[in-house]
C-alpha cells in the first residue's frame, strides 16, 4: 500500500485490550496510559462489575471519575462490558425477578460506563433460555426477538444519558441468535430508541457464525453499508479464533495464531467502514498475558 494520505487515516484508529478491573477505574485507566507510553495504546474495555453476576455496584462515583479525567487528559477512549449473565432476551412474563434484575443492572452498567466516560456498555445480543448449544427453532427466535425488544425499550425509556448499549453480534451458540446483521440491525431499528444504540463487532464471532468470511471480506463490507450497520458500530473486539470458520464455537485466539490469521485481519482493519471505531483486543495474549506482538502486527498492518 502506498503510504499516502491513507497512511494517516489508518494510523488515527484506536487499539487496545480488555483490562481487568481489579484496583478499580482509575487504575485500569492508569494501565491504559502506561500501554499508552508503551505501545500506542488509545482504547480499553472494562467490565463494569463483577462479571459473573447481576448484583447493583454502589459507591462507584469517584473512582470513575478520576478514570474518567485520566482517559480525556490522555486521549483514551474505552468501553465498558456488562456481566455474562446478562441476557436481554429474558422473559419478562414468566421471569418477572429476572426480568427487573436484568434491566436494573443493565441501567447500572450504563451509569458506570458513563460516569467512566466510556462510549458505552457492550452487551451480547442474548441467548435462547440461557442454553448456548441447542438451537432455537424459528419461533422460538421470535419471542426472544420480542423478549429482546422489551428489555431495550424498558431500560432505555428511562436513560438519557451518552453511553450507548452496544449490541454484540454472537458466534452462532446461544440458540443460533444474534450472528447475522439482519438481526442486529432489526433489534436496532424495532426499538423505540435506536439512537441509544449502536454495535460491537466481535470478528472471531464473526468468523465462527459464517458471517465473516475472511478471502472475502469485501462481501461483509458492503453487506454491512446495505443495511446501514457500520455507521453505528463505536468497537470492534478483534479476536482471531481457535475453531474453524462455521464452527460456531466462541473460542478466542491470539491475532494470527488462529484459523482467520493476520491475511485475514488486513482488509477488514484498514477498511474506511470501520475507521470510527475502537479495536479492542479480547485474546489471552503471551505467556504473561501481555498483547506486545498483537499491537505490533496492528500497527504493522495500519501503517
Ligand atoms: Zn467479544
Amino acid at each position: 500500500m502506498a503510504p499516502n494520505k491513507n497512511e494517516s487515516r489508518h494510523a488515527a484508529r484506536a487499539f487496545g485490550c480488555h483490562l481487568p478491573l481489579r484496583g478499580g477505574y482509575a487504575h485500569a485507566a492508569r494501565l491504559a496510559v502506561q500501554l499508552q507510553q508503551e505501545a500506542g495504546v488509545r482504547s480499553y474495555q472494562f467490565f463494569s462489575k463483577n462479571p459473573r453476576g447481576l448484583s447493583i455496584k454502589s459507591g462507584y462515583e469517584a473512582d470513575a471519575q478520576t478514570a474518567r479525567e485520566i482517559c480525556s487528559e490522555h486521549g483514551i477512549q474505552s468501553i465498558a462490558h456488562t456481566p455474562y449473565p446478562t441476557n436481554l432476551a429474558v422473559d419478562a412474563s414468566r421471569s418477572p425477578e429476572k426480568f427487573q434484575l436484568t434491566v436494573q443492572s443493565l441501567l447500572n452498567d450504563l451509569m458506570i460506563a458513563e460516569a467512566c466516560g466510556a462510549v458505552g456498555i457492550v452487551v451480547h445480543f442474548g441467548s435462547y433460555k440461557g442454553i448456548s448449544s441447542t438451537p432455537a427453532t424459528d419461533a422460538e427466535k421470535l419471542s426472544c426477538y420480542e423478549n429482546i425488544i422489551v428489555t431495550l425499550n424498558t431500560v432505555l425509556s428511562v436513560w438519557n444519558g451518552r453511553a450507548k448499549l452496544l449490541i454484540e453480534n454472537q458466534a452462532g451458540n446461544h440458540g443460533g441468535l444474534g450472528a447475522t446483521l439482519e438481526e442486529l440491525v432489526s433489534i436496532r431499528q424495532f426499538s423505540q430508541y435506536p439512537d441509544k444504540i449502536g454495535f460491537c463487532f466481535d470478528t472471531c464471532h464473526a468468523y465462527a457464525s459464517g458471517l465473516w468470511n475472511p478471502s472475502a471480506t469485501s462481501e461483509l463490507l458492503m453487506a454491512g453499508n446495505r443495511h446501514d450497520f457500520w455507521k453505528h458500530v463505536h468497537a470492534v473486539h478483534l479476536n482471531d479464533s481457535r475453531e474453524p470458520y462455521r464452527s460456531k464455537q466462541d473460542r478466542h485466539a491470539n491475532l494470527g495464531q488462529g484459523y482467520i490469521g493476520i491475511d485475514g485481519f488486513t482488509e477488514l482493519l484498514r477498511a474506511k467502514e470501520l475507521k470510527r471505531s475502537m479495536f479492542v483486543l479480547e485474546t489471552p495474549g503471551d505467556a504473561s498475558g501481555g498483547h506486545m506482538r498483537e499491537w505490533k502486527l496492528i500497527q504493522d498492518i495500519l501503517q
